[in-house]
């Protein structure tokens, strides 16, 4: 049984998640506060998998992943606000492995814990429409059999667009994922033009669209 810790200060949210995810089999531990998160990570472990909501009256969700990152390695989602855009792109920068924006559905959420619980079993390779495999463990991309030679900037932002596929990606939140080789964020001229060259590289002419643009929101990587 996966045990799952769950950090949310918003009672009816916790209650809501205790109920879905003790159905689907989990066993839930909640907290209200950074604090009690904490303390659950020292006095209760291990937790397979960390549900954090970001605005915790006494602190944020960033800690508690934070101090359980330190410990060793745990999935994490994050829980959002829909104002925490920014917080949200430093998650993903921290390693979260996903995260939802309230008001979330559960069922959503649910499909997400799957998701991010099979990749961290061993997925070691992501099929993607056009036959583009990418085999997370060698770093190696193929298309139809073929060698793909990415860079190391359009890989990492082909892993961006992994960790959250079919799912819509602002710039913004893209930009936070991919750092050039200097470790210095890229700016937004040089996103348009490594998404064009990952699409140039991963596509073919006729084929599918693998990373649809979604005019006003940003992109779409298509599972
Ligand atoms: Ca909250």
């Amino acid at each position: 049984m996966i045990r799952v810790l769950l950090v949310e200060d918003d009672d009816t949210i916790a209650q809501g998640l205790r109920y879905a995810l003790e159905q689907e089999g989990y066993c839930l531990t909640a907290a209200a506060t950074a604090a009690e998160g904490l303390r659950a990570l020292r006095e209760q472990p291990p937790f397979g998998l960390l549900l954090l909501d970001l605005g915790l009256p006494d602190g944020s969700g960033f800690e508690v992943c934070r101090a359980a990152r330190r410990a060793g390695d745990v999935p994490v989602i994050f829980l959002t606000a829909r104002d925490d855009e920014l917080n949200t792109v430093m998650g993903l920068d921290m390693g979260a492995d996903d995260y939802v924006t309230k008001p979330f559905r559960i069922r959503e959420l649910q499909s997400r814990i799957r998701a991010v619980l099979r990749r961290r079993a061993g997925a070691t390779a992501t099929v993607l429409p056009g036959g583009v495999r990418v085999d997370l463990k060698k770093a190696e991309v193929t298309r139809g059999g073929e060698p793909v030679a990415l860079s190391a900037l359009e890989y990492r932002l082909l892993l961006v667009f992994l960790a959250h596929p079919g799912q819509v990606l602002s710039r913004s939140q893209l930009l936070g994922g991919v750092f050039d080789e200097g470790g210095s964020f890229v700016n937004d001229n040089t996103l348009t033009v490594y998404i064009k060259r990952l699409r140039a590289k991963l596509e073919t002419p006729d084929g599918p669209a693998l990373i649809a643009t979604v005019r006003g929101l940003g992109y779409r990587l298509e599972v």
